[in-house]
């Protein structure tokens, strides 16, 4: 990026993003600005789970101005997903085509998880420039399609760009599977495993949420106890009399 301006406003603040997307990773985008233009960058974005575009992986342009972050940017889909356009400007409520819209503290991020939220939307709320509506079994045909599509300016594939989450062995993780209830098989002598609430990355758990209270049963058995206590030291002082 020889040549460029670093004093610039722009410039500053696209660069401090780009570091920050490099340091904090996300499982569901891969995004960062072209070597030789730091105003435009490319992002593979896995379609959202539980749509007809789960599975997908989408390529993507974001074109910023040169007044970012005071404008918004321009996003240009690039692999065809039945759901937008290629080689369009995407018109939806926070780019280019709805400046008063966009707020300068957003960023990048926010427009790249903005429009992974545009993906399942239906009917009226998905219709604007851009948009198109491709039935579900061409959009799940293009999703299985769009792993291995190939972007000419990355010559890297989606997949490549944005490979599937690992678990810790390496191993890709495998797709989820309902489990049968197997309740009436199970000895009642074992115990079952304890589930130990996993919470989501970076979600931040309340700290009254860890602080449980103890069960019912250990309350009345203190009160058992308590109880016996009382009763035994009647009879000594019985006794004693
Ligand atoms: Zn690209």
């Amino acid at each position: 990026m020889a040549g460029l301006n670093k004093n610039n406003s722009a410039v500053k603040r696209i660069m401090q993003e780009a570091r920050e997307l490099a340091n904090d990773p996300s499982p569901e985008y891969s995004a960062a600005p072209l070597e030789d233009d730091i105003f435009e960058w490319h992002c593979t974005l896995r379609g959202p789970a539980g749509t007809e575009f789960e599975g997908g992986l989408y390529h993507f342009r974001i074109l910023l101005p040169a007044e970012y972050p005071f404008r918004p940017p321009a996003l240009m889909m690039l692999t065809p997903s039945g759901r937008f356009e290629t080689d369009t400007k995407i018109c939806i409520s926070f780019t280019s085509y709805h400046e008063e819209l966009w707020q300068p503290a957003w960023g990048v991020r926010t427009a790249i998880i903005g429009l992974q939220g545009f993906f399942p939307l239906k009917g009226k709320a998905a219709v604007g420039v851009g948009s198109i509506e491709h039935p579900t079994a061409e959009r799940k045909r293009l999703a299985l399609l769009s792993r291995s599509w190939v972007c000419p300016h990355c010559q890297q594939s989606n997949q490549e760009l944005l490979p599937d989450p690992t678990t810790e062995d390496g191993a890709v993780q495998p797709e989820p599977v309902v489990t049968e209830q197997v309740t009436e098989q199970t000895s009642p002598a074992i115990a079952p495993e304890p589930i130990i609430p996993v919470p989501p990355p970076r979600t931040p758990v309340p700290s009254q949420l860890r602080r449980q209270r103890p069960p019912l049963l250990l309350d009345g058995a203190i009160c058992v106890i308590l109880v016996l206590v009382c009763g035994l030291l009647l009879r000594r002082f019985e006794f004693l009399d």
